[in-house]
């Protein structure tokens, strides 16, 4: 059964900072005691927990009450033009949604691709084929997880929520990651009240309710230039308007986790979570 949040979550990105001897074990506790909900693990690199090590895990998560969730490796392009890239960026895929699965993660998120100076919809039905397959596969073996490919913060990747969103229909058990501050500066627009609202609009629209009660979400500050994304800031050191922000997640009553990206980690996590909290 895929899990199904009841509230939305707030969580870090990997391994809180101020975490004493730092492995995911000891992440989870301090996260529980830090009094956020979530954790995402971090395989951005490598996929650094084994499938021995994967029902500790999930013993350690459930037992601290910590919702976890995975961020898929870097090195993922299912438009890549070698014929090996793709089917290696599958294998990456379907290995880190393995391991969260067994680490009972709620979801999996990743970046699919690269324009690679292609048409976006010959791009698109690249991406989506090698989707359908792995879903399937993963499926077939009983890796029951939520699969998300992620709107991505440069213009070169592949990943506007349009895209996500369409993926999100056409494919079982996938769904959408909406990163905010990526779409902010992939577009350098969507950071008001009423872009929020046509944002959440359009997720309701094309996924329905379900679509707001699953939402796997990713918020930092953010620097970005003409090509997008340059990198991840602190909240308050950017200007990302994440109070209009929360305000929208708190009409429309969405439900799911939202992962803290700031380079501060932990404080900026705790802070979203208090100011959702104080809005009435
Ligand atoms: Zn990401």
């Amino acid at each position: 059964m895929m899990i199904k949040p009841s509230k939305l979550n707030f969580g870090t990105s990997g391994i809180p900072l101020r975490t004493e001897n730092p492995s995911t074990e000891n992440g989870i506790k301090k996260v529980h005691e830090l009094g956020l909900d979530a954790m995402e693990l971090e395989f951005v690199r490598n996929v650094n927990i084994n499938e021995d090590k994967a029902p500790e895990i999930k013993k350690i998560a459930e037992k601290e009450n910590v919702i976890l969730t995975c961020h898929g490796q870097y090195y993922i392009n299912l438009n890549a033009e070698e014929r090996e890239k793709i089917e290696a960026s599958k294998n990456r895929i379907m290995h880190a949604a393995k391991i969260a699965y067994l680490c009972g993660a709620y979801s999996m998120c990743f970046h699919a691709a690269y324009y690679m100076k292609q048409e976006p919809k010959s791009v698109y039905e690249k991406v989506k084929d090698s989707l359908k397959e792995v879903t399937k596969k993963l499926k077939d073996k009983g890796y029951d997880i939520w699969v998300r490919p992620e709107t991505t913060g440069k213009r070169a990747q592949f990943g506007t929520l349009e895209e996500i969103l369409k993926l999100s229909q056409e494919i079982e058990n996938v769904m959408p990651c909406i990163d905010f501050s990526h779409l902010h500066a992939r577009t350098q627009a969507n950071n008001t009240y009423d872009e929020f609202n046509d944002l959440l609009r359009l997720v309701e629209n094309k996924l329905g309710r379900e679509g707001l009660n699953n939402m796997h979400i990713h918020l930092s500050g953010i620097n970005y230039g003409d090509k997008g994304e340059k990198n991840h800031l602190n909240l308050r050191e950017s200007d990302m308007n994440y109070a209009d922000l929360l305000s929208v997640f708190k009409e429309f009553k969405i439900k799911g986790i939202v992962i803290g990206e700031s380079p501060n980690v932990e404080v900026d996590a705790l802070f979203l979570k208090k100011e959702f909290g104080k809005i009435e």
